[in-house]
């Protein structure tokens, strides 16, 4: 799932001066940002009427990873740079600046000019401004920013979960989102456009202590009844593990998934609904991790095979050991790791019998004690009350806003 970093190219193509060079050096941009491999997004219908695109676009610039600001005499007076700046600066804010905004002034605009226009109040980093007109090279610091796309971690660190409860938001009033993310403490420009993905970030945030009044609970139960019957259980699945299992817990088990062996992992804890928030909040995909729940009534490895056979394969044994762990695999690709949850203290030689036989499954002990065997990560755990909280802020959620049914 790794799809190159978006590229946003803010520009404005109503130009009247053949000497601007302001278009020479947006096809220069495309082309800079193609050589960095990185994908290119710019508007190129900025004449047409009609909000419809210009919505979309916008959508797409809060999934890009950073936005080069072409800043040509005629762009300051732009409305719509205005806004797709002023929305570059909000994902600015909230990722901590890991959305990196690229101003460059292009055809002759000067910094004076940039001070006097409506664009002054984003205040855009000044010191780091160059001038660039095509057929001029890019400016070196430009290059090393997109190169370095590739190995920064994206700003929101679940786009695909961002994304999701994002989507779910997008529907509700201005008023009504406003109000969430003043509720969560959400600081900033507040522009409509922007703010369902501001309120998704700040309802997936950590937040493990449940205070009185508590923001989070408060936030969710006045968006719920807005959101999509549909959606509503989406939002709730996703943000509750979110904000309320350790972030920490969330790398610890996908660090463990990306070991080639002896994936092992011990959560301490007595309630046995907390595994499955554990494994939501592992996921960065479309779905939680799966797991398989061996009943303890039959030899552990011969069980978990069985239950290897009836999820990827409808019961039907694989022909060997390799097909089998070319579902396994497949699996994993598609839909992340496939974890084993045991109810017990954790055992070196069951360990061993297990990692021989499923190297690629990872082993979760369920203890009450929290004790561990060696290569075992032991999982950041929640207080009792931080689990209560959790849990009752699930449960009080799908009561009151989820249709009675099949979970
Ligand atoms: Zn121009």
């Amino acid at each position: 799932m790794i799809d190159e970093p978006t590229v946003f190219i803010s520009h404005s193509s109503t130009c009247s001066d053949p000497g601007c060079g302001c278009a020479a050096t947006r096809d220069a941009a495309v082309r800079l940002v193609e050589q960095a491999d990185c994908r290119s997004i710019l508007d190129v219908h900025e004449l047409r009427i009609g909000e419809d695109w210009h919505q979309r676009l916008l959508e797409e610039l809060s999934e890009s990873r950073a936005c080069i600001a072409l800043l040509s005499p005629h762009a300051l007076v732009s409305d719509h740079v205005f806004e797709e700046l002023l929305l570059a600066k909000i994902l600015s804010n909230l990722t901590g600046s890991t959305f990196r905004v690229l101003p460059v002034l292009v055809g002759g605009a000067t910094r004076t000019q940039l001070k006097d226009s409506r664009l002054a109040k984003l205040r855009l980093d000044m010191k780091h401004m160059p001038q660039w007109t095509a057929p001029k090279p890019a400016p070196l610091d430009l290059i090393e920013v997109l190169e370095g796309l590739h190995t920064t971690p994206p700003g929101f660190p679940a786009p695909v979960v961002h994304d999701t409860v994002a989507y779910h938001l997008r529907p509700l009033d201005a008023e009504i989102l406003r109000r969430a993310a003043t509720l969560l403490s959400l600081a900033g420009p507040q522009w409509p456009p922007a703010l369902p993905r501001t309120v998704a970030f700040g309802l997936l945030q950590e937040r493990l202590l449940e205070s009185s009044p508590d923001p989070l609970r408060l936030a969710l139960k006045q968006l719920l009844r807005r959101v999509s019957m549909d959606g509503r259980s989406e939002v709730i699945d996703r943000v509750v593990p979110y904000a309320r299992v350790p972030a920490e817990a969330g790398e610890q088990m996908r660090a463990v998934a990306a070991r080639p062996s002896r994936r092992l992992a011990v959560l301490k804890t007595s309630d046995d609904r907390i595994p499955d928030f554990y494994l939501r909040r592992a996921s960065t995909g479309d779905e939680p991790w799966v797991a398989l729940r061996p009943s303890g009534a039959k030899p552990v490895v011969g069980e978990v095979r069985e239950l290897l056979h009836q999820m990827l394969s409808n019961g039907i044994p694989p022909a060997d050991d390799a097909e089998l762990d070319r579902l396994i695999r497949r699996h994993e690709e598609e839909e992340g790791p496939i974890v084993v949850l045991l109810w017990q203290a954790p055992d070196q030689d069951l360990v061993t019998r297990l990692s021989a036989a499923f190297p690629r499954l990872s082993v979760i002990f369920v203890t009450e004690d929290g004790d561990a065997v060696p290569d075992a990560v032991s999982l950041r755990a929640l207080t009792e009350t931080q689990e209560r909280a959790l849990v009752r802020l699930h449960e009080e959620l799908r009561g009151k806003f989820v249709r009675p049914g099949p979970r």
